[in-house]
């Protein structure tokens, strides 16, 4: 085990703001859960690939590094086989694996960064399709009882970038594993418009695994930066979700405001787009900006400060609480959290 005090945290990042932590505990095997007190030196914090956590603040303890790794398979029948991987893994690995091993049902979620533990946390989704399709159970230590638990996913708690995790209990579990339900036989989803639109032309049915992985990959590269060269976090507001009067409310007077019914009869909101029209696409204060192909993503150009970044928000949130009268939610956790206008 690994074991560093007065850390820097900026390189475990992908947003890379300047921070430091009291120090670091790296956990390649299960067996070192028993001998770490999560209350010792302060406060725990988990962190995978760093790819949904932004640093506005230091660490004041412990960040306990999950590099837990292995990948197993189990065959239930003719189709259908149950993949289970520690949580150390990382996602876009596992999703190629299970292409490499014609198992189905990962292919709209390849390239998302990060590791595979973290991606109950706010399960994670793209392309129109969510770790909840796929997922049957994760293994999680329990801080509180100081045990191994399994968890079903319907008591993952999982909704829109949302779990129990994530929200009742964040800090309470160390996801340890995660076990999905994937299938030898290939039946895309491509629910998706702007998938729809990178296949035209082409036969679904003559469509192949691997090409749809290569058409998200596509869309991807295209509206996200690599945060290996530009510093980001992926999207950084959720796209909020309204009641169904509000949404008539917006349409009434923005028609083309995007927009996707949900399962509870409520609407969801492309963020994206409310910023976007307002003119942030570039806009920057100080190294904090907003990614000049993508109004979601907030980027840091190189030497971006936590009150540079926090203005940045403040301002976003606040001039579409003006403008639409709807309320942003950063999508990832943000470390030293301050009270967000909007
Ligand atoms: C370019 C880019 C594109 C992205 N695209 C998408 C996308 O399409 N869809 C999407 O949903 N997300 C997307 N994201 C967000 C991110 O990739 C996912 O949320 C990913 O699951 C985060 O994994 P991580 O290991 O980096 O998490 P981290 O940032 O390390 O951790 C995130 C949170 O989970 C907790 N955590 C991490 N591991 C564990 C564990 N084992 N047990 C308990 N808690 C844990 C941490 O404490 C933290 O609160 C994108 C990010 C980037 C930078």
């Amino acid at each position: 085990m690994k074991n560093r005090a007065d850390v820097d945290l900026s390189r475990l990042s992908t947003f890379r703001l300047p921070a430091r932590a009291e120090r670091l505990i790296e956990l390649t095997s299960l067996d070192q859960l028993e001998t770490i007190d999560p209350n010792a030196d302060g406060p725990m914090l988990v962190l995978g690939g760093g790819s949904n956590t932004l640093f506005l603040a230091d660490w004041p303890g412990t960040v306990l590094l999950n590099r837990l790794r292995g990948i197993q398979t189990r065959p239930l029948d003719a189709t259908r086989v149950e993949v289970t991987a520690a949580a150390g893994e990382n996602w876009h690995q596992l999703v190629r694996y299970c292409l490499d091993n014609g198992l189905y049902g990962l292919e709209n979620l390849v390239m998302i960064p990060g590791s595979v533990g973290a991606a109950p946390m706010q399960n994670i989704g793209a392309y129109g399709v969510e770790l909840a399709d796929r997922l049957v159970s994760v293994t999680a230590w329990d801080w509180q009882a100081g045990q191994l638990v399994g968890l079903s996913r319907e008591e993952c708690g999982l909704g829109y970038r949302d779990s129990r995790f994530k929200s009742t209990d964040q800090g309470r579990y160390l996801i340890c594993s995660v076990t999905l339900s994937l299938s030898t036989r290939f039946k895309p989803t491509l629910g998706y418009t702007s998938l729809q639109d990178q296949m035209a032309g082409r036969d679904p049915h003559s469509l192949d695994a691997r090409q749809l992985a290569a058409a998200v990959m596509r869309l991807r590269r295209h509206r996200l930066p690599d945060p290996a060269r530009l510093a980001n976090a992926g999207s950084f507001f959720k796209n909020p979700v309204v009641e169904r009067a509000e949404a008539n409310r917006l349409l009434v007077d923005w028609p083309r405001l995007a927009h996707w019914p949900v399962a509870d009869g409520r609407v969801k909101l492309a963020a994206g787009w409310l910023i976007e029209r307002l003119g942030f696409r570039g806009h920057r204060i100080g190294d904090a900006g907003v990614y000049r192909n993508h109004a979601l993503v907030l980027v840091n150009h190189g030497r971006a400060t936590a009150d540079q970044l926090r203005e940045l928000i403040n301002e976003i949130t606040e001039a579409v609480a003006t403008e639409y009268g709807v309320a942003l939610e950063p999508e990832p956790r943000l470390i030293g959290q301050w009270a967000i206008k909007g």
